[in-house]
């Protein structure tokens, strides 16, 4: 919301509020059970966000997907779940989603490490690229509605944001106060911890795609803080502190679990 300040911020608002028919967005919200346990005032703020949100940004259908505005609501609300304590400046340098109806296949050249070149032929639910747009399947934004930790719009926007001090390495920008040192050391031991119980076979409550790199394992442990907290809190607890401390919200205190052991 840079710049937008003090009245000038309210009329945008007033103007962007009154473009959206207030039963719709009801509507949404009761679609989104992820949503359930934020506070009206927090759902307000949120709806807000989503607002200008999709005043900033391109929402592109391809493949002829007809992208209604409660299906662009849905995308806004979820998008912007993330940064409700953080400010919209978080997605700032980007400015396209594009919606496919379902899974999509790019098509690019990837270099092997022997230097063979070789055309990567992989059907993707999402992705998001360095300095450009987000990609997202609707068919996956749909199924990611259900509260099961699976959320491909939380996971995408979670490279994000790790993205915004350059390539996505799993440690996104930290606020002040917050340890480099200590993201670093809780995030590798989680992360060794599941890659060996994955390769030994275990069947992990968090989704195994997290062990593809650092990197998916801040997306999907973002995903599971937000939609299943308990489960991160159970499995990685100092994970979830570390989540808690940067996105400035406890989604476990939401859900009436236990009190903050920092
Ligand atoms: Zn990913």
């Amino acid at each position: 919301m840079r710049g937008l300040t003090g009245w000038w911020q309210s009329r945008v608002l007033e103007r962007e509020r009154a473009r959206v028919d207030p039963q719709d967005l009801a509507r949404v919200l009761d679609a989104l059970p992820l949503l359930d346990e934020l506070t009206d005032e927090e759902t307000r703020r949120l709806a807000d966000l989503a607002l200008l949100f999709l005043r900033d940004k391109r929402l592109d259908p391809a493949q002829g997907l007809a992208l209604t505005d409660a299906m662009r609501l849905a995308i806004a609300l979820q998008a912007c779940l993330p940064v409700l304590e953080l400010g919209l400046d978080w997605y700032s340098g980007w400015y396209a989603v594009i919606v496919y109806p379902e899974e999509f296949v790019p098509e690019r050249e990837v270099v092997g490490d022997d230097g063979v070149v070789w055309t990567e032929r992989e059907a993707k639910s999402g992705e998001a690229w360095e300095q450009g747009p987000i990609i997202l399947s609707w068919a996956d934004v749909e199924a990611g509605m259900e509260r099961d930790g699976y959320n491909v719009v939380i996971h995408e926007l979670a490279h994000k944001l790790d993205m915004r001090d350059g390539a996505a390495n799993g440690c996104p920008p930290l606020h002040a106060g917050m340890s480099p040192k200590v993201w670093a050391e809780t995030f590798s031991a989680a992360y060794e911890n599941l890659c060996l119980r994955v390769d030994a076979g275990e069947e992990t409550p968090i989704d195994p795609y997290a062990t593809e790199s650092p990197a998916e394992f801040f997306a999907v442990l973002s995903e599971t803080f937000f939609e299943l907290p308990d489960l991160l809190y159970a499995e990685y607890p100092k994970v979830y502190e570390q989540l808690r401390d940067f996105y400035r919200q406890d989604p476990l205190i939401r859900l009436g679990g236990p009190a903050r052991t920092s």
